[in-house]
């Protein structure tokens, strides 16, 4: 745990969220300012500030996460299109330094996002 990390301190309990999903490796909760009808945060439970500290024995949990995105999908009847987003550094918009996977769906999307 990172202790000046706000995802951290949500995977701990130290701060509420909706959550919607916790194994060993994964937690997942609604985002508190949802970009779409179903906006959902999957996190790692070890701390990574973005993709780019993640090494090669981290692809399990990489592709975990994929995984329970995919699950969360089916589970909110997102299965005509829903799109899963990393954003990675400022210049992609990252504003909380706990890489995450966000899970948007229940609207159409255009592409390419902005
Ligand atoms: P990003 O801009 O990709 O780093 O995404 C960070 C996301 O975290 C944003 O969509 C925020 O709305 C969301 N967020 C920030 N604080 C909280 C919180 N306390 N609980 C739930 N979601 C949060
Ligand atoms: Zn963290």
């Amino acid at each position: 745990m990172n202790s000046g990390c706000l995802f951290c301190k949500i995977a701990a309990k130290q701060i509420p969220a909706k959550m919607i999903y916790e194994d060993a490796d994964v937690f997942a909760f609604e985002d508190i300012g949802p970009q779409a009808p179903t906006h959902i945060l999957i996190c790692p439970r070890k701390h990574f500030s973005s993709l780019n500290e993640a090494a090669p024995e981290d692809q399990a949990v990489l592709g975990k996460m994929q995984l329970v995105a995919a699950e969360l999908a089916r589970k909110n009847n997102l299965l005509r299109g829903y799109r899963t987003v990393i954003n990675s550094g400022v210049g992609a918009g990252q504003s909380v330094f706990h890489l995450h996977l966000h899970l948007l769906g229940g609207r159409e999307f255009a592409w390419p996002p902005g």
